[in-house]
């Protein structure tokens, strides 16, 4: 059966190319363990060096200022973690936003028992966080501000640069989670003013299991994990390097084929949007559609169920996501569509579409083909929908 993925925001096939440049750290031939003397380390060393400098040179970071991580997750705890440790006595406040991933938003939670306060600002009907906001939210206490770059639901763009400005005027720590910018837009961690930075490997055609934390210059942070010196002491642990040389090679070719894939991609994404609006009524675009990377699509469909319609175009070979992946098993909607003002059971019809490199329009077509029939087949089954 055709198959046509469109969860990219969840995950990424790896790239032939990317597989390519980590197989040899996979074998005999590149086993070497970077902190070894020998030749068999000083091969690794090389390469994990190697690795840093091309992760860095797609958010126009130093090499030393990266600091290779499990995932986007732990960069983001490391991020939120390290700095309320490193700067507890200067103040006990966080800033972050309602519309975080859970890798953000759990980890404020945590250090919420843990005595700090946090506020979780609000956003705009459009998804967007208000600079206006975050300014007002600052106190003498407020030691950390984290808002995303991307938003991974709706994909929208915060106005992370003119958060950045306002954080450094004050002297607050800032972090971006920009897991779900990094390849798609151009990031620079100097034009953005941001401190802290994460990015994941897995998001952007590289493996599971590896990410990174940018770290200014300068800026204090404590470990959250112990052991070796690995990391410039700053994530204790022998590194990953089949993933490490994976993510390098796909920060590589990600900075190079941007300039083309970006308007490649939000072509495909406007006939998407277009073709779904011509075709269902009683549908809308969730999250702005100025501010926001090319690759998303959320739509609401009114009197169907975001899980039935999801299971529908599973059958038809169609791979997307409801908004957030639905690990917990619960059917509670999306935090990110309620915080947006979306009424519960408009956010219970959502379902997010993420483009990426290998959909093409004949992929969009058909998309465009069977999904007017299911939604018109869940419709009829809706009591709601017959008595509209
Ligand atoms: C996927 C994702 C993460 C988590 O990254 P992992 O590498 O899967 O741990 C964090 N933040 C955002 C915005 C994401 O989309």
């Amino acid at each position: 059966m055709r198959r046509v993925y469109l969860d990219h925001s969840a995950t990424t096939p790896v790239r032939p190319e990317v597989l390519e440049a980590m197989l040899p750290f996979l074998k005999e031939e590149a086993f070497g363990n970077p902190s070894t003397i020998y030749s068999y380390g000083r091969e690794a060393k090389k390469a994990l060096d190697e690795a840093r400098e091309k992760v860095a040179g797609l958010i126009g970071a130093r090499p030393e200022e990266i600091v290779f991580t499990s995932g986007g997750t732990e960069a983001d705890n490391l991020a939120l973690i390290g700095t309320a440790a490193a700067n507890e006595r200067k103040g006990r406040h966080i800033i972050t936003s309602s519309i975080e991933h859970h890798a953000v938003l759990h980890t404020a939670q945590y250090l919420m028992r843990q005595g700090f306060k946090v506020t979780f600002l609000p956003v705009t009907p459009e998804g967007l966080v208000r600079v206006e906001d975050v300014e007002e939210a600052i106190t003498d206490e407020t030691i950390l501000i984290s808002v995303m770059h991307v938003n991974n639901e709706v994909g929208t763009i915060q106005p992370i640069k003119e958060i950045g400005h306002l954080a450094r005027e004050r002297g607050i720590v800032f972090h971006t989670d920009a897991v779900q910018s990094v390849g798609k837009i151009p990031v620079n961690v100097d034009e953005l003013n941001v401190d802290l930075l994460s990015a994941s490997a897995h998001k952007i055609y590289g493996p599971k299991g590896v990410g990174c934390l940018y770290i200014r210059k300068g800026t204090k942070i404590t470990p959250i994990l112990h052991g070796g010196g690995q990391e410039r002491k700053r994530r204790a642990g022998t590194e990953n390097m089949p993933g490490i040389v994976g993510f390098g090679r796909a920060a590589e070719l990600a900075r190079q084929e941007l300039p083309q894939e970006m308007p490649r991609l939000k072509a495909l994404r406007d006939r998407l949007i277009k073709g779904i609006l011509e075709r269902i009524e009683d549908v809308q675009v969730n999250g702005d559609l100025e501010k926001r990377v090319a690759t998303n699509a959320n739509f609401s469909f009114r009197y169907v169920e975001g899980e039935s319609l999801l299971l529908s175009l599973d059958m038809k070979g169609i791979c997307a996501s409801s908004g957030s992946a639905c690990t917990s098993g619960s059917l509670d909607p999306s935090h990110v569509l309620l915080a947006m003002g979306i009424p519960h059971e408009v956010a219970h019809g959502s379902v997010r579409m993420t483009l990426g490199r290998g959909n093409t329009e004949a992929d969009i077509d058909y998309v465009l083909e069977v999904m007017p029939e299911i939604v018109a087949r869940l419709r009829a089954m809706s009591p709601l929908y017959n008595k509209k």
